[in-house]
């Protein structure tokens, strides 16, 4: 069972969490002033690196609070989590380590 630290609760097991999609994706100041290409590229479009992601998750069945966490997409490994509206960590020297 993986196992992923919630930054408030500490580690529990997966299946309390849910996945929300990648992380430091800002709102428009002025989604009014977007053309429909922009606000699709806004609603759609993200990135799907091979390595490390950042990404938010929620700890649906613990605190139901969101966070993010830096996960590599290859081994499927939680490299470090942290709480919503801190800078993303550098995760290169965690998944080195
Ligand atoms: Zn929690």
């Amino acid at each position: 069972m993986l196992i992923i630290d919630c930054p408030y609760c500490g580690k529990r097991p997966e299946i309390e969490f849910s996945y929300g999609g990648e992380a430091h994706i800002a709102r428009p100041l002025d989604p009014a002033a977007l053309n429909d290409e922009e606000w699709a590229a806004f609603l759609y479009a993200r990135t799907n690196p091979k390595g490390l992601h950042a990404e938010r998750w929620r700890h649906a069945r613990g605190c139901g609070r969101f966070f993010n966490a830096v996960r590599d997409t290859v081994s499927d490994f939680f490299v470090t989590t942290y709480k919503t509206g801190e800078a993303r960590p550098d995760a290169t020297k965690k998944a080195s380590a």
